[in-house]
């Protein structure tokens, strides 16, 4: 804190992401990266804008990404006007609370979720109201169907039945608990005047995408990344696609904010990531696999595993803690996230890895609860 911060600065409370620590031979399990290194397709994309002298830096990236925006479209079967480019999914988020999200009454999310989005609303002014998740970590869909009264906010005891919004991710985010289809419909159905944004990071891992609903659905936004399914965390690109008129309100906040956030050896790279569909079927499949041998390792290892549809498990020991278990898995060199949230802090959340690293882990447990 210093005099020379603004009161926006003062207020406000950071997203902490997992950490990136620079330590070498690390298993890193904590920030849902994909294990696999992305289409071969990308390096010769970004070599060939690069050319021999990286002439083409000097000049500005394409603003509106179009070449990008064709790729997206063409993949989901959608028109360039109904998709949304950005500097990774978190960008097109951020924006989304800003000209989506923001009106005169509290969004809703459930109550364990991506913890980016309370730090959106604190950042825009967003009110929010959080819904619980069921007991068994799966979201009750009839939760967000008005006009049922919305639960109490903190120092806000008045109930009130209107919608500024309602955001979660499919699957959720850190629990791995995906929702059906129908169930998003009923959501989208019941709230025909209220934006309702899917957050489908991790839909690729068995999921299926709300995408093709955008057409009967003006108040549907779908938002993607290219950082878990495509393995390009590193480059920082995701999407959003929804009807037209969602899709302005985005344009005009980017359009306020930076008129570049996507450069070219990232367009040219998300273009041929989202091209090589031979490749992201089989990584996807590989992925999807491994989590599958995990979850039943860590079963009979004793554990509570939640089941999954993303390319990570949340799961806790019913006799050891789980910072504790967090602290010895360290020692070994190997990283896993620990959320200390009301519900889940005796979870761990596990990054599906290669099968080394994931025998690797399941060896360490076993000692560790031996
Ligand atoms: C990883 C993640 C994102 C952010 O992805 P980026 O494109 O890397 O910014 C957004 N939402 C959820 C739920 C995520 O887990």
């Amino acid at each position: 804190m210093s005099r020379f911060w603004s009161q926006v600065a003062r207020d406000l409370t950071p997203y902490v992401p997992g950490e990136q620590p620079k330590i070498a031979n690390l298993i890193k399990l904590n920030t849902n990266e994909n294990p696999f290194p992305p289409s071969p397709k990308v390096l010769a994309a970004i070599q060939a804008e690069l050319g021999d002298d990286a002439a083409r830096l000097r000049l500005y990236p394409d603003p509106n990404a179009d070449l990008l925006k064709a790729a997206v479209a063409k993949r989901h079967a959608v028109t360039a006007q109904q998709v949304f480019v950005g500097n990774g999914s978190d960008e097109v988020l951020a924006h989304v609370f800003l000209a989506l999200l923001k009106h005169d009454a509290p969004i809703l999310f459930p109550d364990i979720t991506y913890s980016f989005y309370p730090v959106y609303c604190g950042l825009y002014g967003v009110e929010f109201r959080t819904v619980p998740l069921a007991d068994d970590f799966s979201i009750n869909p009839a939760d967000y169907c008005t006009p049922r009264a919305l639960p109490a906010g903190r120092g806000q005891p008045e109930k009130s039945s209107k919608i500024g919004g309602i955001i979660f991710p499919n699957p959720n985010a850190p629990t791995g608990r995906v929702l059906a289809l129908e169930a998003v419909e009923q959501i989208l159905k019941a709230n025909p005047d209220t934006v309702v944004v899917v957050d489908e990071a991790y839909i690729d891992f068995g999921g299926e995408t709300t995408i093709p609903l955008v057409e009967r659905y003006d108040n549907l936004l779908v938002v993607h990344t290219l950082s878990k399914s495509r393995s390009l965390a590193g480059m920082r690109v995701g999407f959003a696609v929804g009807h037209p008129a969602l899709i302005e309100a985005l344009e005009r906040v980017k359009n306020s904010f930076n008129s570049y956030p996507l450069d070219r050896l990232a367009i040219v790279g998300a273009v041929a990531a989202i091209e090589d569909e031979a490749y992201f079927e089989q990584t996807c499949r590989a992925v999807i696999a491994t989590r599958e041998t995990l979850s039943a390792d860590l079963a009979a290892l004793g554990f509570d595993v939640l089941p999954s549809t993303a390319n990570f498990i949340f799961a806790r020991h019913p006799q050891r803690d789980a910072v504790e278990l967090a602290k010895a898995l360290r020692e070994r060199s190997i990283i896993v996230r620990h959320f200390k949230l009301p519900r889940i802090d005796q979870f761990l959340r596990i990054t599906v890895g290669t099968d080394g690293e994931c025998k690797a882990l399941t060896d360490a447990l076993r000692e560790i609860t031996a």
